[in-house]
């Protein structure tokens, strides 16, 4: 990690919008300058939302930010020469071409005469734009569009670059292709990103540290590894024939030897286990002898979905479904944290 100051720090954010919507619930945020973060988390969890108070967007209605040190309800002006952000819904004009796009940011950041043209062409070549500068951008195919966002938050080489759910909407190999160019642009000098997402793999991929958001506050913050490596053991996944009774399911597994954590909902029957393989047939036994039958079972190593499991107490999958009314059964036995 940097000695610089961090890139982005944020305290106790709060915001609620007109109808009474907690966005952001006590958000605190800690970005070290140099690194790609991500904030992780289903949609509806305040990502965008703090994404818009970092950017001066959006005022909280309390709590403090920083970015790259500048204050951002003291100085917004500071803070938007500071940065560059490439927001969901593309800003590029698609009546002009790639090229006057550039151009056109450049000149609004107060950039002028060969400076903003080199570094108009730069960009295109970068970005892999080069043959398609001089055509409108209404042309221009998902994946190039987005990678011209990219390029236009980056016009006036900014020191932090927020980039809210870079690829939503492209297909999976323009999804790839921009993985790859977000990864090249984390070695550039000193450059920070601030990426959004709620694909669990992309925050895995790309970023050094992730916060898990979850109804509107960081649940937990590491490396994908130190996330991962804090759960103990194998994830075993069961699917039941018909919906559990979730109490005799929790009280069946609870306690048996090598398995520490139960999580049952609907047909969905999760545990951690010391050893997985070895388990199973342990499961399914105390599962039949409870009235379930198991249809289908899988052993995994930790993944980010089982890290927010633990931390949120549901599925991703399911908080993505957005059902306000989902009370989840967590039980957390044996030395489980
Ligand atoms: P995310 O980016 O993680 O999907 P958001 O920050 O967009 O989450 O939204 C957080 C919560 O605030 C959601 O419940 C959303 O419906 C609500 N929300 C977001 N923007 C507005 C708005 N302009 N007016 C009212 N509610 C909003």
């Amino acid at each position: 990690m940097s000695t610089r100051a961090p890139a982005v720090e944020a305290r106790q954010l709060i915001k609620t919008y007109p109808g009474g919507v907690t966005a952001l619930n006590g958000m605190d945020l800690t970005v070290g300058a140099g690194t790609v973060f991500g904030l992780l988390g289903p949609n509806g969890a305040g990502k965008s939302t703090t994404v818009k108070i970092l950017t001066t967007l959006a005022r909280p209605d309390s709590g403090a930010a920083k970015v790259a040190g500048h204050d951002v309800l003291r100085h917004p002006d500071r803070v938007r020469r500071a940065i560059g952000v490439v927001a969901q819904k593309s800003g590029a004009d698609p009546v002009a071409t790639g090229r006057e796009n550039l151009l056109l940011q450049g000149r609004l950041y107060g950039m002028r005469g060969a400076a903003v043209q080199r570094r108009a062409d730069e960009l295109l070549d970068r970005f892999d734009l080069a043959d398609a500068g001089t055509r409108q951008v209404k042309g221009y195919s998902g994946g190039m569009q987005r990678r011209l966002d990219v390029a236009l938050g980056l016009v006036h080489r900014p020191e932090v670059l927020f980039l809210d759910e870079p690829t939503t909407g492209l297909d999976p190999e323009a999804r790839t292709a921009m993985w790859d160019e977000i990864a090249r642009l984390a070695g550039d000098e000193g450059l920070t990103i601030v990426l959004t997402t709620h694909y669990l793999e992309e925050a895995d991929r790309l970023a050094e540290r992730i916060a898990i958001v979850d109804r509107g506050r960081i649940v937990v913050e590491g490396t994908p590894d130190e996330l991962k490596g804090e759960l103990r053991g194998d994830a075993v996944h069961m699917e039941l024939r018909t919906d559990a009774d979730r109490a005799a399911v929790t009280a069946a597994l609870t306690g048996l030897p090598g398995v520490y954590e139960v999580l049952a909902e609907g047909r969905r029957v999760s545990v951690r286990a010391e050893d997985g393989a070895a388990a199973v047939p342990v499961l399914l036994g105390a599962l039949d002898r409870a009235g379930a039958t198991v249809a289908a079972a899988t052993v995994a190593r930790p993944s980010l979905d089982d890290v927010y499991m633990r931390y949120a107490g549901r599925r991703f999958s399911e908080a993505e479904a957005a059902d306000a009314q989902q009370t989840p059964a967590t039980v957390a036995a044996g030395g489980a944290r």
